[in-house]
């Protein structure tokens, strides 16, 4: 029995995502524990609620398709306290033409490149920075402490290893870019809420210069710049 629980606990100290736990594991720390309970141990059956907890907290705040962080945490960060924050850049992403990727690839295929953007934009984040699943095939990047031309390079850096991936590797034919509206807070404090409202119209101006671009506003010309490879 202390030899299964000794198990669990090292599983969930590695598993970081919803897709790295074996769903039983929370179970099983849920066994344990009402086992050690019996027992009236009650600092081990502790120790394994709290594991089960925080499995089930972690996985609460996580996107089931691609492991990123979802919705219900990206709202907590938008309405949650924000006090004393540094600046922060946001960035709304979309997937272009992704309609299309479904109706030629099917479902599954479109699945997997969701999975596979996730993971790209996920890459060189600034410290405290994260990528969290919006809804659909569209995606935020909350950038806080970096200064505007860090943002606007990580994004853009961002779209180019979406734009770059070896996507045939997946289906012979397939190209997958994204587009991207980019808000940064130019001196005075904005709420993120705000941030997120800017960066969907920066979006919208994105798709409508063609795709596969970054819109954003620069500070000192405010006209909006595109990227493209
Ligand atoms: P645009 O460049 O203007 O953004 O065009 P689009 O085709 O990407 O946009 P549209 O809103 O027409 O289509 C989005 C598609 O994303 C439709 C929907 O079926 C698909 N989609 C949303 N969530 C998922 C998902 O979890 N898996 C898959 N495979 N498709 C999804
Ligand atoms: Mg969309
Ligand atoms: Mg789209």
């Amino acid at each position: 029995m202390v030899e299964v629980g000794m198990v669990a606990e090292g599983e969930g100290a590695r598993g970081r995502t919803v897709s790295a736990q074996p769903p039983d594991l929370l179970r099983l720390h849920e066994a344990v524990a009402g086992l050690f309970a019996t027992q009236g141990d009650w600092q081990r059956a502790y120790q394994h609620l709290r594991s089960a907890l925080d499995i089930a907290r972690d996985g609460s705040l996580r996107d089931a398709l691609t492991s990123s962080y979802n919705r219900r945490y990206l709202d907590e960060r938008l309405y949650g306290p924000f006090t004393d924050r540094p600046p922060l850049a946001l960035a709304l992403v979309d997937l272009d033409r992704f309609k299309s990727i479904n109706d030629t690839y099917g479902h599954l295929v479109g699945d997997r490149v969701l999975r596979q953007v996730a993971d790209l934009l996920q890459e060189n984040l600034p410290p405290d920075g994260f990528c969290a699943r919006y809804g659909g095939e569209e995606f935020v990047l909350w950038l806080p402490g970096v200064e505007a031309g860090r943002a606007v390079r990580v994004v853009d850096d961002a779209r180019l290893r979406v734009a770059r991936h070896p996507w045939s590797d997946l289906q012979p034919g397939l190209r997958v870019t994204i587009s991207a509206g980019l808000a940064h807070e130019d001196g005075t404090p904005a709420s993120p809420e705000r941030q997120l409202r800017r960066a969907d119209v920066l979006l919208y101006a994105a798709k409508r210069a063609g795709r596969n671009k970054v819109a954003y506003h620069d500070a000192q010309t405010t006209q909006l710049i595109t990227h493209s490879e």
